[in-house]
């Protein structure tokens, strides 16, 4: 016969640790604690292994299961020297569910269990307290009838709720034992008038139903949906202990409480907890009464609160890790009821992370391990305070949910376009810029605010990428929400709200909230830096940033980065005063006025790399050439429709003919380069083969701007990257023609700068030729937003308006823009790379979509070989800390791949 339970008590126990998965989390702790001499009350633990056994048969008690627990509870009772049952000196028990990972509040617990209308009063006589021995019974059964019997606890609660108000009184303890008598008598019929039979008098059998309901408790909906949230896998299951009751609630040298041994909420090292005299543990756990500080111990109970302390610092020096423990005095004797791995702010990780090690308690590799990098958004980005977000969503103020495109929290006035958003700036408002999507015109309007919205767009739409970029809050393809720019109003659900409505944007949960929600401002510590230096000493994998202006390259210097993986020169055109050349460039009549245009923009490109070169300081900077379709530059539609409009007006009045003219060849030129399908149309390096001279003066002005670098400053690493190359002959005329201009500037000046001209794989075609490719490019940089785009055929613009139903339904694990597709796209860089070396070995291979500064994403970078993996300043941290994660756990899977 398998064993099935497992006995602690009396300092010593038959599990340990070590034996999570069988006796769960709460069981192999208390049974841990048992052996180390903690005091903790005997029980015994129901193994997961007969609730598999249960599941298996139908939901029948496994043969031999009732056998072990009763000789379990036989021992159980000699330990305790009480009886389970008897008249005079009942033993009384929990009934607790633990799962091998903790899933807070998800299933269920009976508390006092062995109280009947014999025992009751044998414990009333037994602890002289007829008042506490009612409460107890009480409790038992309003838990007992919501557990077991599934009537629900507002039906026991209301009847409590009618005795305080016909007395007068607001809290439980002032409620005498007569009343509670009368209340115990509501109860039980409460339970005969529901199931048709009387309360379960007989303790075995109390205990047996209760076992069984923890069981079942696994199956209720929110546990359900919290493993699926959670990832965890549903035939884990739950074992059950039982163990005997200690009572917080036996008058004023009794409480209970909950603590940490470290602050949760910053790591500081001093126990932090909650403690509330005369009550038991579901009081504080369900806030039915407000909890003092643990000073109410202190004071009134000193020796137990020494020996709290004691024992918290012995948990917490044994398990390696901060714990956070539940504990309850019994007439002054302490107890520990459950010792675990504290849950903690991200804030609080790595400070406790780093405390620890210089504690000696763990080392540096445990330390990186124990943050989860992506946690570290929330240590870089304002927040929303938990609760307040929570009160928030409970007053029904979620206005909509969208793609989580950039994470931060931000609150502000509305307002819809990009003027008005920097006009309120400027007069010292804080604005949210709502738009149908973004586009180039409205980055002045997004540097103004402190957050975005929009209706349309996925994860890497211009807006997206360009917040994350600027560290704003963001949130695109809110599809519930119905933008009327003229109206300068948006609708969700019913709701309206106008220009200079409060709203609140959570841009890492894709929430937008009515009205203010209260936040928290990062601050970064000295743990987070000497943290992340660990991080570099133990990562091989290099990491870079994507910037854009001088000031992002130094932005992404102070965040770590060891060079810019990805300059997008467009986004450099975007500025007021230079939009206007570029569309001078864009609608000229001939090519020597387009000449005329681009060599206006030659200086502003010089001037914006001598600065980026400045800023990194001779590390290497990667500056790709133009890759949008032309038209992105034009009009957008709502203005086209106001050309159109203009020009009708002028031609029916028969005025300003010159102003026609021009509208007529600005109206020609948008449709000319009007496109069906721009992604896939004449934009990347199609555009620098139709149109050389716009790459040429490009790469004019980068080798321009190094020889200047280079000369006052001496260190200057550029590498020339040519976008969106499939064919071998897009990528040798495009080489070619850039190296002879890099190569006229070096004669021209006469400064010798080294520089490099590589490509962007970005098509899946470029990958699969990857050997022929490398013959021409001296670098490969992957960028997954255009290869995931390309490889599952879905529009990055678009993607939102059907990516919720995927996820919704599971057909797809996640947003493949944001957490790379290891097994699609993924392959098809391992090709890429494998390739690629096979001609050029120790071929220079970096990343720079999106997936740079996920994490999942990260490791597969790492294990794929590549040099460097290129993200948003912002998400450096998170690469350097993934990067280093993914060195470390190679090492412990033993492993090693090749870098180039
Ligand atoms: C990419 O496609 O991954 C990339 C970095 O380029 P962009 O997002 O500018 O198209
Ligand atoms: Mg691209």
């Amino acid at each position: 016969m398998a064993k099935l339970v497992y006995f602690f008590g009396s300092g010593k126990a038959e599990g340990s640790s070590l034996m999570r998965n069988l006796l769960g989390g709460k069981g192999c702790e208390l049974a841990e604690m048992t052996n180390l001499g903690i005091p903790v009350p005997p029980g015994f633990t129901i193994t997961t292994e007969a609730w598999a056994e249960y599941t298996n048969r139908e939901r029948r008690l496994p043969d031999g299961l009732w056998e072990q627990v009763l000789e379990n509870l036989k021992k159980l009772q000699h330990v305790a020297g009480v009886g389970f049952g008897d008249a005079k000196r009942p033993l009384l028990v929990s009934v607790r569910s633990g799962a091998r990972v903790s899933m807070p509040g998800m299933m269920e617990t009976v508390l006092n269990l062995g109280l009947n209308d014999t025992t009751v009063d044998g414990l009333a006589a037994w602890t002289g307290n007829e008042r506490f021995a009612l409460d107890c019974y009480r409790r038992f059964i309003t838990m007992f009838g919501d557990v077991v019997l599934h009537i629900k606890r507002e039906a026991f609660d209301e009847q409590l709720e009618a005795v305080k108000t016909r007395l007068g009184v607001k809290t439980d303890p002032e409620i005498p034992a007569p009343d509670l008598r009368k209340l115990v008598q509501t109860y039980k019929d409460l339970v005969q008038e529901r199931t048709g039979a009387p309360f379960p008098q007989d303790p075995e059998e109390q205990l047996r139903l209760a076992v069984q309901a923890v069981f079942e408790s696994w199956f209720v909906k929110k546990a359900i949906e919290y493993r699926r949230i959670n990832g965890i896998p549903a035939d884990w299951g739950t074992a059950v202990t039982v163990m005997s009751m200690v009572f917080g609630n036996l008058g004023e040298s009794s409480g209970t409480g909950v603590g940490f041994t470290r602050d949760p909420r910053t790591g500081e090292p001093h126990f932090y907890a909650e403690f509330l005299s005369n009550a038991q543990g579901e009081d504080v756990v369900a806030g039915i009464r407000t909890p003092e500080g643990i000073e109410g111990l202190q004071s009134r109970m000193p020796a137990a609160y020494d020996e709290l302390l004691q024992i918290a610092d012995r948990l917490e020096r044994h398990y390696k890790d901060m714990q956070d423990i539940e504990f309850t005095v019994q007439e002054g004797k302490l107890y520990l009821l459950q010792t675990r791995a504290g849950k903690r702010s991200a804030e609080a990780a790595v400070r406790v992370a780093v405390d620890l090690v210089h504690e000696h308690v763990i080392d540096r590799d445990t330390a990186l391990l124990r943050v989860r990098p992506a946690d570290l958004n929330k240590v870089l980005h304002p927040r929303f305070d938990e609760r307040d977000k929570a009160r928030a969503i409970a007053e029904s103020r979620l206005l909509a949910r969208g793609l989580p495109a950039a994470p931060g929290a931000a609150v502000g006035k509305v307002v819809f376009d990009a003027d008005t958003a920097v006009e309120w700036a400027k007069a010292g408002r804080t604005v949210i810029l709502v738009r149908p999507e973004t586009s180039p015109e409205d980055i002045a309007g997004m540097y103004a605010a402190e957050g975005i919205l929009t209706a349309r767009g996925g994860r890497t739409s211009h807006a997206a990428v360009v917040a994350v970029g600027m560290g704003k809050p963001c949130i695109v393809g809110a599809s519930d929400i119905a933008v009327d720019e003229e109206r300068r109003q948006f609708e969700a659900g019913g709701v309206i709200v106008r220009e200079g409505d409060v709203i609140s944007v959570d841009g890492g949960a894709g929430d937008v909230m009515r009205d203010a929600v209260e936040t928290i401002q990062p601050e970064l510590s000295s743990a987070f830096t000497e943290f992340l230096g660990w991080a570099d000493e133990r990562r091989s994998l290099g990491v870079r940033a994507n910037a854009d202006t001088p000031e992002d390259a130094t932005k992404a210097r102070e965040f770590g980065a060891q060079g810019i993986g990805l300059v997008r020169t467009e986004h450099m055109f975007f500025a007021p005063e230079r939009i206007a050349i570029v569309r001078e460039m864009i609608m000229a009549p001939d090519s020597a006025a387009r000449r005329a245009a681009i060599g206006k923009l030659l200086p502003f490109q010089r001037e914006d790399f001598v600065g980026i070169f400045r800023a990194m300081d001779g590390l290497p900077v990667t500056i790709r050439l133009l890759d949008p379709p032309l038209h992105e530059f034009l009009p957008n539609h709502q203005e086209y429709k106001q050309l159109v409009e203009e020009r009708s007006r002028l031609e029916a009045l028969g005025i300003n003919a010159d102003r026609q003219a021009k509208l007529t060849h600005l109206i020609n030129t948008v449709e000319k380069l009007r496109e069906a399908n721009p992604m896939l149309g004449h934009r990347g390096c199609r555009l620098g083969i139709t149109h050389p001279e716009i790459y040429g003066m490009q790469v004019r002005a980068i080798m321009e701007a190094a020889c200047i670098v280079a000369e006052r400053e001496g260190r200057v690493e550029p590498e020339i990257m040519i976008p969106l190359t499939g064919t071998i002959g897009e990528m040798k005329l495009t080489y070619e023609q850039a190296k002879r201009i890099a190569d006229g500037v070096v004669a021209e000046t006469g400064v010798p700068v080294k520089y490099s001209i590589g490509t962007m794989i970005e098509v899946p075609r470029a990958a699969l030729i990857a050997d022929q490719i490398a013959q021409h490019a001296e670098f490969f940089s992957f960028g997954t937003n255009d290869l995931t785009q390309m490889t599952f055929g879905y529009s990055r613009d678009d993607v939102a308006k059907f990516l919720p139903d995927y996820l919704q339904k599971s057909l797809v694990p996640a947003d493949p823009f944001a957490v790379l597709d290891q097994e699609g796209v993924g392959e098809i860089i391992r090709i890429g790379i494998e390739r690629g070396r096979r001609t050029r070995p120790g071929l220079k291979i970096g990343i720079c979509g999106e997936h740079g500064g996920d994490p999942s994403s990260v490791e597969f970078c790492h294990r794929v070989g590549m040099t460097y993996v290129s993200c948003s300043p912002f998400m450096i941290p998170i690469a350097r800390l993934a990067a280093a994660q993914a060195s470390i756990r190679e090492r412990e899977a033993g492993s090693g791949a090749a870098r180039g």
